[in-house]
């Protein structure tokens, strides 16, 4: 027999009185149904590598949305449903839970989306990525706290290993092995042998998945604290060359990432800035490949595009001669993340510096002088108006004018 651990005293001190009563009268009405009810997924993992992960997902051997409506009449939360997948969503306060139904999931095809049906809990486990997110918590009154770990999850936590769970399951779904990587490197673990071994051999089936698939995966990992450590790794092991053989995880975009970091909040990961930085060595056809490759919404690509237009013009911005009203004309079109991208990334001190000094100052910069105002003073409407406030726009870049008088002057 094996031993039966049990993890409540762990959930109480380690989860929100609100959301343990939560589970604890979810698990009794799951029971008053004949059903079984679990906490499952990365929440498990991280209460038992004492990590806080407030993602709390439930799964019951039953029916999630009869269940989900039920719930909803005790407690009063609001309650979405996706009848096709069987899950639903509660949210109440500053909570939300996720609730699935039990399922086992068959591959027709690698890559393929599975074919899913109402299964155990055991089939539930199996369907999932790595051992240490395949573990389950009973919520039932009978079982209450009791781990549920069919495939040495618990071990490989404690020897920080990352592993699959079947010889097949790159095969089946190759997002797995960006998986892999990426809670390889946030939880400092290492892919097991054998593990490693089958990802180097699956490697070409990431040809398989879709571009939305991979786009997601992508996006999880720079959503990550360190996302250039998974990056590293991957091009370490061939993997960030499936994406584009262009794409570099080196010690340059670990520095560049950094410093990106610094310019944003701890909790906004700026990930529009590291996917401009990331394709910042590729050339303009690479770009227009992995755009399509991940199928990229409009704006990232344009992002991406308008780092690479301002990349070549970096040559122009090196120019010591430069003055502030031609930096602004070089600039000004570009969208502000672009602009900071090849503020981090340009390798000329003056180049650098006048971006910088677009983005600390010359974007503000406006003329006193309103269209309105040259109306006033004479000036016909039609494009003569456009052409005089842009004139008064480069005097005031130039510091040729400086205040309203100045610019009347002027005109
Ligand atoms: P975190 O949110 O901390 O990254 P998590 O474990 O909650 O970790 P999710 O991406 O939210 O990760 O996925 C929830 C669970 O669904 C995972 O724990 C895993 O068991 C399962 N899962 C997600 N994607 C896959 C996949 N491609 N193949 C198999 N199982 C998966
Ligand atoms: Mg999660």
């Amino acid at each position: 027999m094996p031993e039966i651990i049990n993890l409540s005293s762990e959930i109480k001190k380690q989860l929100p009185a609100e959301l343990v009563s939560f589970m604890q009268m979810a698990g009794k009405v799951a029971q008053s149904r004949g059903e079984n009810l679990y906490l499952v997924g990365g929440v498990v993992r991280d209460l038992l590598l004492g990590q806080t992960n407030l993602d709390i997902d439930l799964v019951v051997e039953g029916d999630a949305i009869e269940l989900a409506h039920q719930l909803v009449q005790i407690n009063q939360a609001k309650i979405t449903t996706h009848p096709h997948f069987n899950t639903a969503k509660l949210q109440w306060n500053k909570w939300s839970v996720d609730l699935a139904t039990a399922r086992s999931e068959t591959y027709a095809k690698p890559g393929a989306l599975p074919s899913v049906k109402p299964g155990s809990i055991d089939s539930d486990l199996f369907r999932r990525d790595l051992t240490v997110n395949a573990l389950a918590i009973y919520l039932t009154p009978s079982h209450y706290g009791e781990l549920i770990d069919l495939y040495g999850g618990r071990d490989d936590l404690e020897h920080k290993l990352i592993r699959i769970l079947h010889e097949k399951s790159f095969t089946d779904d190759a997002t797995r092995i960006w998986r892999g990587l990426r809670y390889e490197q946030r939880l400092n673990f290492q892919l097991e042998p054998t593990t490693l071994e089958l990802l180097k051999r699956d490697i070409p089936m990431l040809d398989t998945i879709s571009g939305d698939r991979i786009r997601h995966e992508l996006e999880l990992i720079l959503r990550e604290k360190c996302p250039e450590k998974v990056l590293r790794r991957a091009q370490e092991l061939g993997v960030l060359a499936k994406l584009h053989p262009a794409l570099k995880g080196n010690g340059w975009l670990a520095e560049k990432f950094g410093q990106g970091r610094q310019l944003s909040s701890p909790d906004q990961p700026p990930v529009g800035l590291y996917l401009a930085l990331l394709t910042y060595p590729l050339t303009s056809d690479e770009n227009e490949h992995l755009i399509s490759r991940l199928r990229l919404p409009k704006l990232t690509a344009q992002v991406i595009r308008d780092t690479a237009s301002i990349k070549a013009k970096l040559p122009s911005l090196a120019n010591p001669e430069l003055t502030p009203s031609r930096i602004y004309r070089l600039l000004h079109s570009h969208s502000p993340l672009a602009i900071t991208a090849n503020s981090l990334a340009s390798d000329s001190p003056i180049a650098r510096q006048h971006i910088q000094l677009f983005l600390d100052k010359l974007r503000y910069i406006k003329p006193a002088l309103t269209g309105n105002d040259l109306k006033r003073m004479g000036i016909a409407a039609g494009p003569r108006i456009k052409e005089i406030l842009q004139l008064l726009l480069e005097a005031r870049l130039d510091g040729k004018v400086t205040n309203k008088k100045d610019e009347e002057g002027l005109v």
